[in-house]
């Protein structure tokens, strides 16, 4: 008989997660290597005394038959809702995005806190290394954000062919910041919460998580453009954040805060897409996924939550037919 593949993912972030849960449907042992303390990556959730706050994905509309039949389960089990707009609803989640991706992942194998420093091809197969673990699969499905995956990969005494230093070399990621507020009493911003028009110079989005109905109490996340972002990139943490305080009392008035707090990301999101699901390496069983990896079909154009997943379930269909045709070989 067959033995099962082994498969490891790396980043527990929506790609990773659902191609995790497809896999493990098709048959195949699947382990998620995440170097956070929680499954998520940018579906990211703060808890701040009694409050809490989205600071990564904002909401998420659908354009797929894919993620719609996701969502409409999601709905039923009371994990998303409709937040605003009619034609591209935009989705929340109940309990903040994080908590979305943690129902998604339960039942799947995750190694948490464990940082892949470095790949190694092992014969026909691949190891993982990080400070304390290594692990050996069949495959790897790598899903950091590209500039970091290219980052490991160099890193990592594998073969990358000329296809595979031009495709991932080409990839930038911006950089967002999110400035976190907790304020004495909330804020009027308009019927939904949420402000992305009209704000002074830098600011992107501000939004109101009591409004959004994710927190107890009233809670900002001041979201900045990726310019203001890459120019602020090497500034201290008082400073940015002080920067930020200054330029939301400039846009709303004076405001009381009780506490603050910065949020850097530095890939947020990507300059420019690959018009391809997925990558896989030329000489290695290792796939590349994620919201950079865009479907053909999307006319969208850009990194989003609804990218990481198409990106992950494509992956997971082409892993599959892989190794059935690996079998059929033989
Ligand atoms: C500030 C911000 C606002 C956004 N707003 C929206 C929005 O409103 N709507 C929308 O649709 N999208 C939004 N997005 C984008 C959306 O969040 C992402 O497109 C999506 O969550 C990406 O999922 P992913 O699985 O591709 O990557 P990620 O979520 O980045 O997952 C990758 C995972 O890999 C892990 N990892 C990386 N390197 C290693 C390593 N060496 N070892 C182990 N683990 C590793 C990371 O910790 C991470 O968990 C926003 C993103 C940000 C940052």
């Amino acid at each position: 008989m067959e033995q099962q593949k082994r498969i490891g993912i790396i980043g527990g972030g929506l790609a990773g997660v659902f191609a995790a849960r497809q896999l493990m449907t098709e048959g195949y042992a699947v382990e998620i290597i995440e170097k956070s303390q929680s499954v998520g990556g940018r579906m990211a959730t703060r808890r701040i005394d009694e409050g809490t706050a989205d600071h990564g994905a904002v909401f998420f509309t659908v354009r797929t038959d894919e993620l719609a039949q996701e969502v409409d389960e999601w709905l039923e089990q009371g994990l998303v809702r409709k937040w605003f707009g009619d034609d591209f609803p935009r989705y929340v989640a109940v309990n903040g995005m994080n908590q979305l991706v943690q129902s998604i992942a339960r039942g799947i194998p995750v190694h948490l806190n464990e940082q892949v420093e470095r790949i190694l091809a092992e014969g026909p197969a691949l190891q993982t290394t990080a400070a304390a673990e290594t692990r050996t699969y069949d495959a790897i499905l790598l899903t950091a954000p590209v500039p970091q995956a290219y980052d490991l990969l160099s890193a990592s005494p594998l073969m990358l062919v000329e296809s595979d230093h031009a495709h991932l070399g080409k990839v930038t990621f911006e950089p967002t910041f999110v400035g976190l507020f907790e304020l004495e009493k909330s804020p009027d911003l308009g019927e939904i919460g949420l402000l992305d028009d009209g704000l002074v110079s830098g600011m992107l989005k501000i939004v109101n998580n009591a409004q959004k109905e994710v927190s107890a109490t009233p809670l900002l996340s001041v979201y900045m453009t990726g310019d203001w972002s890459e120019v602020w990139y090497d500034k201290g943490e008082d400073e940015t954040l002080a920067e930020i305080e200054r330029l939301l009392q400039e846009q709303l008035g004076p405001v009381q805060l009780v506490s603050k707090q910065l949020k850097r990301w530095r890939y947020a999101q990507a300059r420019d897409v690959f018009r391809t699901p997925y990558l896989k390496l030329e000489q290695h069983p290792l796939w590349l996924a994620g919201d950079a990896f865009l479907d053909p079909k999307d006319t969208s154009g850009r990194t989003r939550v609804e990218s990481a997943v198409i990106s992950g379930l494509r992956v997971a269909s082409a892993m599959d037919t892989h190794f059935k045709a690996v079998l059929t070989e033989q």
